[in-house]
């Protein structure tokens, strides 16, 4: 089995890679925003919490992202592999997935972390806002998750270094390039 974690700040490009694995090695995904999105859309609790976190740029609970995690993950049968995209954000999440991997047998694969400049990632999330309407895809709100994403993700890359999974990605350039890049990292583990 293949457990993938995309790595990246906000904008990174997790979810358009994400995306493309998906099709090329026809793993199950997880995007813990797009779950969180859908439980606003729908009007749920989960939802109404999460969109007042989500607003304000911040993180929601780990404890809360740890339980939606686990019932996503248990709905995958007979799955080649996941890709987990958005999620681990803290080390206290990072922990918890290993864990929970554990206890199915199973460990990261690896951890491909997207390098991209951070006015591109202001630019790339402006322009996100204006197409789609995501509404933490505006100039205040972005500056307060990269403030998150420096402050509480970025400790990540230095916990996957530890456990040997970490894989740098130049995540700024031509999409082909980018996704040539993760393609040869996942074989190289995939064949091991
Ligand atoms: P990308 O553009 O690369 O997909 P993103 O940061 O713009 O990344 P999402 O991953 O969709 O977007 O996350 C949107 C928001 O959902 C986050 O800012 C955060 O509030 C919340 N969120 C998503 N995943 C987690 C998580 N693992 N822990 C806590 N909060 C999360
Ligand atoms: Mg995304």
């Amino acid at each position: 089995m293949l457990n993938i974690v995309i790595f990246g700040a906000p904008g990174s490009g997790k979810g358009t890679q994400s995306e493309r694995m998906v099709e090329k090695f026809g793993l199950n995904h997880i995007s813990t925003g797009d779950v969180l999105r859908a439980e606003i859309k729908n009007g749920t609790e989960l939802g109404k919490t999460a969109k007042e976190f989500i607003d304000q740029g911040q993180l929601i609970p780990d404890e809360l992202m740890i339980d939606i995690l686990a019932s996503v993950l248990d709905g995958f049968k007979d799955s080649k592999g996941v890709i987990f995209d958005g999620f681990p954000r803290t080390i206290a999440q990072a922990e918890e997935l290993k864990k929970m991997l554990a206890a199915r047998g199973q460990e990261v694969s690896i951890m491909l972390d997207l390098n991209v400049p951070e006015e591109e990632l202001m630019k790339r999330l402006i322009k996100r806002g204006k197409d789609s309407g995501r509404a933490d895809d505006n100039e205040e709100t972005i500056k307060k998750r990269l403030l998150v994403y420096n402050t509480q993700t970025c400790p990540l890359i230095e916990w996957y270094k530890n456990e040997d999974k970490y894989f740098h990605i130049e995540g700024h350039g031509q999409l082909e390039e980018i996704t040539e890049q993760i393609v040869e990292a996942i074989s190289s583990v995939a064949r091991s």
